[in-house]
């Protein structure tokens, strides 16, 4: 696939969905190969805490090995941008402010990769962070889905759960520090507590 873009210089890939979905899995398989490829590469991801710094790093089995870099903005990615890369991958990408998307197309008309791996919707079911325009100023875009916890089926949904019960629509966006879990799940099996239970009959 990114065979096709070699003689274009630059581009922008963008692999979305839900949380369990593979999207950390397959951007590591896609810079190991870069590596392999003896491609240039550096690697963000935000919200890396201390837990995350040493597992995250990826290693090909000639031994070459690429740490993440924490950044928790887009100013922070563009000041830690080696020039000399020729492939910018970047994980967790919803959490970032839309000051990504000037910076990853800068980066790709300057004929660079640029990969991308983050969840396109929140826990309500939609569009997350700078992921739906991101999504729109790719080259490619894959669209990944975990298995719904309840049925088996594809999920599309996180479900975001607070002591045990589904989380109301007015729950932050993210939470910090709490204690929620998530579920992948499919738009049928979804639940989502309305912020008004009265709204509930408008439907
Ligand atoms: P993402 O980055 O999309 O959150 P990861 O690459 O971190 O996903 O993790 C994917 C892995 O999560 C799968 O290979 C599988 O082992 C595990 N997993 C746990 N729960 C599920 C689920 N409900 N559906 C699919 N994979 C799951
Ligand atoms: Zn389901």
């Amino acid at each position: 696939m990114s065979q096709s873009f070699h003689q274009t210089g630059g581009w922008i890939e963008v692999i979305a969905g839900v949380m369990f979905s593979g999207k950390s899995e397959e951007l590591i398989r896609r810079v190991r190969r870069s590596i392999i490829a003896k491609k240039r590469i550096q690697v963000f991801k935000s919200h890396l805490d201390a837990r995350y710094a040493g597992i995250y790093a990826i290693s090909s089995h000639d031994g070459r090995t690429v740490n993440a870099i924490p950044a928790d903005s887009a100013a922070q990615i563009a000041q830690q941008i080696d020039p000399m890369a020729q492939v910018v991958a970047i994980d967790e990408a919803q959490f970032l402010d839309n000051g990504i998307i000037p910076l990853v197309t800068s980066l790709a008309s300057r004929g660079r990769r640029v990969i991308l791996a983050g969840t396109d919707t929140d826990f309500r079911g939609e569009p997350f962070g700078p992921m739906p325009s991101l999504m729109a100023i790719a080259e490619v875009v894959d669209k990944l889905h975990a298995i719904c916890v309840l049925c088996g089926g594809p999920a599309s949904r996180n479900q975001r759960l607070i002591g045990g019960q589904p989380a109301p629509y007015d729950s932050p966006t993210i939470m910090v520090g709490g204690t929620e879990s998530y579920e992948a799940r499919c738009r049928m099996c979804f639940s989502m507590p309305p912020k008004d239970p009265g709204q509930a009959s408008l439907l």
